[in-house]
């Protein structure tokens, strides 16, 4: 019996980690979750599940909650460092690592310092802090598992041996699949009118609004790209990003002797969530398997990256290294959710990030709580380039 903490439980990852759960309760019993603002949601998860602890990170929604219920048993807590809390709690062996954006990197990075089993889906936090998040997991003795479709995919099809830490075996290239977004054959034109209901409609996959404006972008690709050097130790050189529309290969791993090895399937969170949860082993998910004879084809491209910017510049970023993610990462949460708010025009994205990228001096990275104050920084940064706007 494995014992969960779900950090990020109303959202999207959240909502296909509690339906593997509730589908194996020999397996797994879910200890605590956490939540921001949906008390409704949460109301719910706690009538289906009975977790023991909830966070709702924002204060008046944990309030709120408390008077909706009349169960007393559960314990209800806000702020930052109940989230660290239930992160580190010794009753949780794993940890699903679900928030969004920059907000879920000190509770992923607290279940690694605990040495927890982590389900990492929060790939913001590998882009803000992978060299000191990658060390922790060593010197904790945490297991990282990535829940990103791309990163399992590979995971997947790496020598087990690498996946203990051993680089070598051969590996010569990982091809990180894009499916290219709604926006994929769109002219530059085309593109200057976008509306946010537009970009979170996503072709094939169901996600957050945030993640879904960066497949949209692309950006998401350039955050996966850093996610995948920090977490199988690769160069950026290594890494070919492929797009492939149908999203069936969810990534490849090429090797010396020629042969390719690729993880298919459905696009269904579930899958990489429910291998994660299981591993080594693997349990039913719920995810129906391909059927080839429903494909029609499967196509592959190169990534036009001057339509699509934001991949150019997380490449850089990445390039430049110190606190330069982290100050991409900061500027993206900013942009989108002004894009979101129609602020400002979808392609505005690139030129914030861009700006604020220049605006604020590269500098060495020390510890998390410096990278949160870069946070900090770099979103007052690029607030005040989109109030110019
Ligand atoms: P979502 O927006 O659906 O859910 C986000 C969760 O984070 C919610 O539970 C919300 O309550 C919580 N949250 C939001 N703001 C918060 C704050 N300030 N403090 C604390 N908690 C907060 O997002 P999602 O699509 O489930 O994505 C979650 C993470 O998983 C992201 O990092 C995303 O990049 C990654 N991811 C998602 C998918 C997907 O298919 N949805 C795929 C790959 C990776
Ligand atoms: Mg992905």
């Amino acid at each position: 019996m494995k014992t969960i903490c779900l950090l990020g439980a109303t959202g999207s990852i959240g909502t296909s980690t509690l339906d593997i759960i509730e589908r194996h309760p020999e397996k797994y019993q879910l200890h605590s979750v956490s939540g921001h603002k949906n008390w409704q949601k949460m109301h719910e998860i706690i009538q289906r599940f009975q977790p023991k602890v909830v966070v709702m990170s924002d204060e008046q929604s944990a309030l709120t909650l408390k008077e909706a219920m009349n169960d007393s048993t559960v314990e209800v807590l806000t702020g930052e460092d109940a989230l660290i809390q239930i992160a580190k709690d010794p009753i949780a062996d794993t940890v699903v690592a679900a928030i969004v954006g920059s907000a879920g990197l000190q509770s992923s990075y607290a279940a690694v310092c605990a040495g927890k089993r982590v389900l990492l889906a929060n790939k913001e936090s590998l882009v803000i802090s992978g060299q000191l998040f990658m060390s922790a997991v060593k010197k904790y003795g945490a297991t990282l598992l990535p829940v990103d479709s791309e990163h399992n995919a590979i995971f997947q099809s790496l020598p087990f041996d690498y996946q203990q830490g051993k680089s070598g075996q051969g590996v010569k290239k990982i091809l990180l699949t894009a499916s290219g977004g709604p926006f994929l054959k769109f002219s530059q034109q085309q593109l200057e009118n976008v509306t946010p209901e537009q970009a979170v409609a996503h072709p094939n996959w169901s996600m957050g609004q945030k993640i879904s404006v960066d497949s949209a972008s692309l950006m998401n690709k350039g955050l996966e790209l850093i996610e995948a050097c920090w977490l199988f130790d690769l160069k950026v050189e290594d890494v070919q990003v492929v797009v492939h529309p149908q999203s069936i290969i969810h990534s490849m791993v090429s090797y010396a002797d020629g042969s390719v090895i690729a993880q298919m399937g459905n696009p269904d969170m579930r899958t990489p969530i429910a291998y994660g949860l299981s591993y080594p082993e693997r349990i039913e998910s719920g995810v129906e398997p391909l059927d080839f004879f429903q494909i029609n084809q499967l196509t592959f491209d190169q990534a036009d990256e001057s339509r699509f910017e934001c991949l150019a510049l997380a490449k850089q970023a990445f390039a430049q290294g110190g606190i330069m993610p982290a100050i991409l990462n900061a500027a993206n949460e900013e942009a989108v959710d002004a894009f979101l708010n129609n602020n400002i025009a979808f392609l505005d994205i690139a030129k914030v990030v861009k700006q604020t990228m220049s605006n604020i001096k590269n500098d060495e990275v020390v510890s998390i709580d410096q990278l949160m104050q870069v946070d900090v920084l770099a979103r007052t940064e690029a607030i005040n380039i989109i109030k110019g706007m």
